[in-house]
């Protein structure tokens, strides 16, 4: 059997017989939703309280140490079945969805959250085999919710409003990629109310080599030997593997906590995708487009980091 055949397989018997997994998926359909316009993009919010172990989760050394590994065998529910692929990870249903179907794709191993050096092809290659879904990576300083050990996630496309809004041809004029080639393009843009990285290419190689080099320009613009902070969307369209990066400066806000004028939310790759999961109705209720134009400028990177980025990826 494919994979992706495996996949719906195994969300079919989870759904039937887990009953959390049954419960949450089933909660989640009547979650309220609400849409946002920011200037050029928009943003749907959904009131989802079972995110509050994710947006709430405490993600410091010594609290990793002290509790047992959730995507760890030996600390799964019973019910959890998995689909193994490539002889290193587990596809398994995410149990605390934000999208309608909801997966975690976690290494066999326990070992940190990291995507170079062999990880970008896994996460390419995976996108292809599962063409009905979107990947996601969040750094381990950028939203990972088990940054000890290493995951990507995948949620069923059509949810995420980026997505679509990222193909417009006019984001992308030939005069404004900072490389192209017949195969694919790598470009920068600002023009979606967020910073990002767009990398489209019939090649999975042509968009691994830039997805590579990017890694290595965000690396030297930070400064620091640590994988940079970011977030990633990947996925493949046709004949096309997309890949969107999102490069931080700041895992969560400074209003961050549920105190009085304070907002519990924890951004990663499925915000900046323009979903946003509030755990607490009274953030649901009240957050505003200046609020959440303000939360993307606080925690994406800057002009002058962006230009170093470019800088050195034309080094590299
Ligand atoms: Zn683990």
């Amino acid at each position: 059997m494919k994979l992706n055949e495996q996949i719906d397989a195994l969300i079919d018997r989870q759904l039937r017989q887990w009953p959390l997994v049954r419960d949450n998926y089933a909660t989640l359909e009547r979650a309220a939703l609400r849409s946002v316009s920011l200037a050029h993009s928009e943003v749907i919010l959904q009131h989802n309280p079972e995110r509050r172990r994710s947006s709430a989760a405490r993600v410091d050394a010594a609290s990793l140490a002290a509790r047992p590994c959730f995507l760890c065998r030996e600390h799964q529910p019973i019910e959890q079945e998995t689909v193994e692929w490539g002889g290193a990870y587990k596809i398994q249903v995410n149990p605390y969805p934000i999208f309608p179907l909801h997966l975690t794709i976690a290494s066999l191993e326990h070992t940190p959250q990291r995507l170079l050096p062999r990880r970008i092809d896994h996460m390419l290659q995976l996108a292809e085999l599962l063409p009905d879904w979107v990947l996601f990576y969040n750094g381990p300083h950028c939203g990972a919710s088990a940054p000890d050990h290493m995951h990507f996630q995948a949620g069923c496309k059509g949810f995420l409003p980026l997505c679509d809004e990222v193909l417009d041809p006019a984001l992308w004029p030939d005069d404004e990629r900072i490389e192209a080639t017949g195969d694919g393009f790598i470009g920068m843009t600002q023009r979606l109310d967020r910073p990002l990285f767009f990398i489209r290419c019939e090649r999975r190689e042509l968009a691994g080599f830039y997805l590579a080099r990017l890694q290595l320009a965000m690396m030297q613009a930070s400064g620091s030997g640590d994988e940079p902070m970011q977030n990633l969307l990947c996925w493949q369209d046709g004949d096309y593997c997309n890949v969107v990066v999102f490069p931080r400066r700041k895992h969560r806000p400074d209003c961050y906590g549920e105190g009085e004028g304070q907002l519990l939310l924890s951004p990663a790759s499925v915000d900046l995708g323009g979903v946003w999961a509030c755990a607490l109705r009274r953030d649901y209720d009240t957050l505003t487009a200046s609020q959440l134009q303000a939360l993307y400028d606080e925690l994406c990177a800057d002009n002058a980091t962006l230009v170093r980025i470019i800088d050195h990826f034309y080094q590299t």
